[in-house]
């Protein structure tokens, strides 16, 4: 009894602190909001205030509003009792220490209590977990720091960075900043989606979503090279036997397709779901792999359940095909025209050399296999490239994929014939930011980076600050 009367005075206190805290701020944004009027009276007369004054003079306005800001918020400490985050011990002020912290508008310095626990010893300042500031950068700076680094290396996102919001956070710290979101979304990313342990409750699931009647859930896989660190590809074989300079980020994309009025294959707004990684999808015992889990974590975040797709749609490649093989067996198993081209553009450059002929060979058997007849690829293959190895190895790829490669029937369905969807997604999600001029990837470097792209990409980054907010 006398326990909850000391927590009510104390939570009574905190909340009369609170208040006191917004008023202040309220006070301070008051002041600065006529200062800003000022400055507009300032600049509209005429022959008044150049542009650029008027810019450094706006910066400087909110520099010191957030200082003000940041300070009222930070002063609060030295009374009110506190827990401690590790141990729930109460804790002691110990002392009052400067810190720059970084903002949208630059770099503020304030004075922050940190207190020291009294049961297990350890310290921290408060303020800094209240206020969500980490590393030194506010919410707002570490939001923008990762949108940097998602979008360049991170020397130049430093560059960016300091162009275009004025802050010097330097290279290292946009890019423990980029890859620290980047695992912070995909661990609640995964706790959102899957139990905690084994055996322990799965948690509630978004809503199952119902496709309507002429819609199709289609699913798209790929696989594209990621130029990776000497340590990274120790016993891993590359092309022509010597080592693996690259490592293979797998990518896949979701969407819902529709026809048009016009009986064309279109994609629903908004049903986009990309995802990517460097992780194992070979098969697992007794278990699923580590990319075999992500598609099934975004199919369920989407609203989806593995039956529910109807297309699925590939390079043709082992891991693809067994994915489509164990979770999509009702669904239309394709191989991606493209991915199938290609092979017979090979075919025909083995056949002829580079120049005409090949070019022509290759188009005509293009067009055969896009109008469904596999037969006479097949028999063109192995005559024109009789004795050629590279010509007998696409013919045996497509003799072993002719079920999954019935273009003429699914552009007939509105069935879209490629993965162009997946094969952007590649180039977009992994390409631009993975694959510049001397990068070398560690797998723990990159599969931050790439989750983060996925984020920005599918549009749930914004659900991510917007939720860090609200806490
Ligand atoms: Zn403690």
């Amino acid at each position: 009894m006398a326990k909850r009367t000391v927590d009510e005075l104390d939570g009574k206190r905190k909340r009369e602190e609170a208040r006191e805290a917004r008023d202040e701020v309220r006070r301070e944004l008051d002041a600065t909001m006529a200062r800003f009027a000022t400055l507009e009276l300032a600049c509209s007369e005429p022959g008044s205030a150049p542009a650029a004054l008027l810019d450094s003079r706006l910066r400087a306005v909110a520099l010191e509003s957030a200082r003000r800001g940041l300070g009222v918020a930070c002063g609060k400490d030295d009374t009110a009792p506190g827990t401690c985050p590790d141990c729930g011990g109460r804790t002691r002020l110990s002392r009052r220490e400067k810190a720059a912290v970084e903002t949208v508008v630059g770099a503020v310095r304030v004075e922050m209590a940190r207190r020291a626990c009294r049961e297990c010893g350890r310290s921290s300042r408060p303020r800094e977990r209240l206020l969500d500031i980490r590393g030194s950068m506010t919410l707002a700076t570490r939001r923008l720091a990762s949108v940097a680094g998602s979008e360049a290396c991170h020397e130049r996102a430093d560059e960016l960075v300091r162009e275009l919001a004025g802050l010097n956070l330097g290279a290292k710290r946009i890019e423990r900043t980029t890859r620290a979101v980047g695992a912070d979304l995909e661990a609640r990313r995964k706790a959102a989606l899957e139990p905690a342990a084994a055996g322990s409750p799965a948690p509630a699931l978004p809503e199952r979503k119902s496709l309507k009647e002429g819609q199709t859930l289609c699913c798209a896989l790929d696989g594209t090279g990621v130029p990776a660190r000497p340590s990274e590809t120790v016993g891993r074989a590359g092309k022509d036997g010597e080592r693996a300079v690259t490592r293979e980020a797998k990518v896949g994309a979701l969407r819902v397709s529709e026809r048009d009025g016009g009986g064309r294959p279109r994609t629903v707004p908004g049903s986009v779901v990309l995802f990517a990684a460097v992780e194992s999808a070979a098969e697992t015992p007794g278990g699923e792999s580590e990319f075999e889990r992500r598609l099934l974590r975004e199919l369920a975040a989407a609203g989806h359940a593995p039956e529910d797709v109807g297309f699925a749609v590939g390079d043709g490649a082992g891991w693809v095909r067994r994915l489509f093989d164990d979770w999509f067996p009702k669904s239309e198993r394709v191989v991606d025209y493209y991915h199938a081209a290609e092979h017979l553009w090979a075919a025909a450059r083995a056949r002829h050399g580079p120049g005409d002929l090949a070019a022509a060979w290759a188009r005509k058997l293009c067009g055969m296999l896009k109008a469904g007849r596999v037969d006479d690829v097949l028999a063109e293959l192995r005559q024109r490239g009789a004795g050629l190895p590279e010509c007998e190895r696409v013919a045996a790829y497509v003799a072993e994929r002719r079920d999954r490669m019935r273009y003429d029937d699914y552009v007939r369905r509105g069935l879209p014939i490629g993965s162009g969807r997946v094969e952007a997604a590649c180039k977009t999600v992994v390409g631009r930011r993975m694959k510049c001029t001397g990068m070398r990837w560690t797998v723990a470097g990159a599969n931050p980076v790439l989750w983060l792209r996925c984020a920005r990409l599918g549009g749930w980054f914004d659900d991510y600050w917007n939720d860090r907010l609200a806490a």
